[in-house]
């Protein structure tokens, strides 16, 4: 038996290196360690609907879902994934062929890098990117290709889009409302996107958790848009809407073939996940359109009381047109390193936030950009704000 590394080659492979630990995990792990308010990682102080959570629990009392569900997962869930895509987006997807359940969004991605590419595919997303992309995009041996949103819109260069597709580009991926800038994709930027992927016959995935939170525009699903729905595979999640994110329910909707193809891929990943949640999950995308608008309500509430606040208290704010997240930028602090910034708030006063330069691979271009997210208690981000006023003096 050999002992040890053998030859000094280090345990994590070539395609994973580099990858370290999520910048959520480092700040909350900080927040945690320090104490401070964390306005960091996504994710709410304040737990979702109690019918949902009691669905849950029966769902566990009951014995549903505590071994094994189906692998695409119930079909109770698939049934309400459809008929959700019907009821908010007039699409119409086959519960038993074009609905795949997932271990939250996080592994629908991974699973459709891991079936839809071949090594050495290109890759094209928008950076700054969510985190987990480039890591899914590298285990799939992909190449990504990134284009800069640039400060202060975030809007999508769609020239260069144009320019960024090559005989290798295979596949688009997309996130809007895009986190962390809280950019929302226009119908005209969606319509030029979806003739370029028509053009070069390409696929795209489209992430879309934060679907429900859009403050101004409207969300569009890429797959409703002529030539798409064939080429598109839809991804969301119920961590966001729903306000559990520990449960990690997630859904892919696409034409049946890529269905197929992602859930070859998926069934050897987790198989299944979260047998009883998703029974509760069923019951909450079937909540009446009510709550869907309180909770965007509530959630544009928010977003104002943290913007006017970081306003105030002196950071340049780039208001979000969706998601629950605000990137500022900390140049009027006469900083420049948000990473530096991000890993000293907490001792400088109280709160945790998190620095986006991570998520772009030009290191100059989102610098001095911090991220702070609203799906907290509002006395929780007042107190957060009076803390940050005190960055000024
Ligand atoms: N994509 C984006 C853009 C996200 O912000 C997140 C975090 N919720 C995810 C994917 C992962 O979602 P989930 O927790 O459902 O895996
Ligand atoms: N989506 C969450 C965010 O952007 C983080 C989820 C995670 O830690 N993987 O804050």
């Amino acid at each position: 038996m050999t002992q040890g590394r053998p030859q000094g080659r280090p345990h994590l492979n070539r395609r994973l290196s580099g990858f370290g630990t999520t910048i959520f995990a480092e700040m909350s792990a900080l927040a945690v360690r320090t104490g401070a308010i964390n306005l960091g990682q996504g994710f709410p102080d304040t737990d979702g609907p109690e019918e949902i959570r009691e669905a849950a629990v029966r769902a566990l009392r009951d014995g549903r879902g505590n071994q094994y569900p189906p692998g695409p997962g119930i079909p109770e869930l698939r049934t309400a994934v459809a008929d959700h895509q019907h009821r908010f987006h007039g699409l119409t997807f086959d519960p038993d062929t074009e609905v795949l359940v997932t271990a939250g969004a996080t592994e629908a991605i991974a699973a459709s890098m891991l079936a839809l590419l071949e090594p050495g595919d290109e890759v094209i997303a928008f950076e700054p990117f969510y985190d987990s992309y480039a890591a899914c995009i590298a285990m799939a041996g992909g190449v990504r290709v990134p284009l800069t949103l640039r400060a202060p819109d975030f809007r999508p260069d769609l020239d260069a889009l144009r320019d960024a597709i090559t005989p290798r580009t295979r596949l688009l991926l997309l996130n809007s409302p895009h986190n962390p800038t809280g950019m929302v994709l226009t119908r005209e930027e969606l319509a030029t996107i979806a003739e370029l992927a028509v053009a070069h016959d390409l696929l795209v995935v489209t992430d879309e958790v934060y679907e429900h939170l859009v403050f101004e525009g409207e969300h569009i699903p890429l797959i409703s848009l002529p030539g798409m729905r064939d080429r598109t595979v839809s991804i969301s999640s119920a961590g966001k809407t729903f306000s559990y994110t520990g449960w990690k329910v997630g859904w892919i909707t696409a034409d049946a073939s890529l269905v197929s193809a992602v859930r070859t891929a998926k069934q050897f990943l987790t198989y299944v996940s979260a047998g009883p949640f998703q029974y509760a999950i069923a019951e909450a995308l079937r909540l009446p359109d009510t709550y869907f608008e309180a909770f965007r309500s509530d959630l544009r509430h928010k977003r104002d009381l943290l913007a006017d606040g970081l306003r105030t208290a002196g950071f340049e704010v780039y208001r979000p047109q969706g998601t629950y997240f605000i990137t500022t930028d900390i140049a009027p602090f006469g900083e420049k390193d948000a990473h530096a910034f991000c890993r000293t708030l907490p001792e400088r006063c109280g709160v945790v936030a998190i620095p986006n330069s991570v998520f772009y691979d030009d290191p100059e271009a989102g610098r001095g950009q911090v991220r702070f997210t609203f799906c907290k208690r509002a006395d929780v981000m007042e107190t957060a704000i009076e803390r940050l006023s005190g960055l000024r003096t």
